[in-house]
């Protein structure tokens, strides 16, 4: 048998909402709900080890809907780590291409040191 907890309407409604415009007003309704529950825990009964497990499930699914979403809607993935890059971290490289900021410096950096490496052992 499937409980059925306080929280898990909106956070179906959230799992379940395939237009990214309202995920995000749909993952704040979720969490705000099961924010609600965890703090009724606090002040009456601690609730039981399924429900527990079933919040920590439901945030956990939560937060990788709200990474796929900000993934969708940046535009941008960094050319070198793969990842999403936030609009105020995004650098284009030498070939105009965007990656992070701290990427791209770890890049120049390892191709720096190559460089060098190889001046000290020429004919390698
Ligand atoms: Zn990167």
């Amino acid at each position: 048998m499937k409980a059925d907890y306080g929280w898990n309407e909106p956070y179906r409604a959230a799992i379940l909402e395939t237009d990214d415009a309202k995920l995000p007003h749909r993952l704040k309704a979720a969490k705000a709900a099961i924010d609600v529950r965890l703090h009724q825990w606090q002040s009456d009964h601690g609730g039981t080890p399924e429900e527990r497990q079933a919040i920590s499930d439901a945030l956990a699914g939560l937060m990788g809907l709200r990474r796929e979403l900000e993934a969708r809607s940046q535009s941008a993935v960094c050319r070198i780590c793969k990842r999403p890059i936030p609009l105020e971290d995004c650098k284009l490289d030498e070939n105009g291409k965007a990656v992070h900021e701290s990427c791209y410096v770890e890049a120049v950096l390892r191709l720096v040191a190559n460089r060098s490496k190889a001046e000290q052992e020429p004919g390698a």
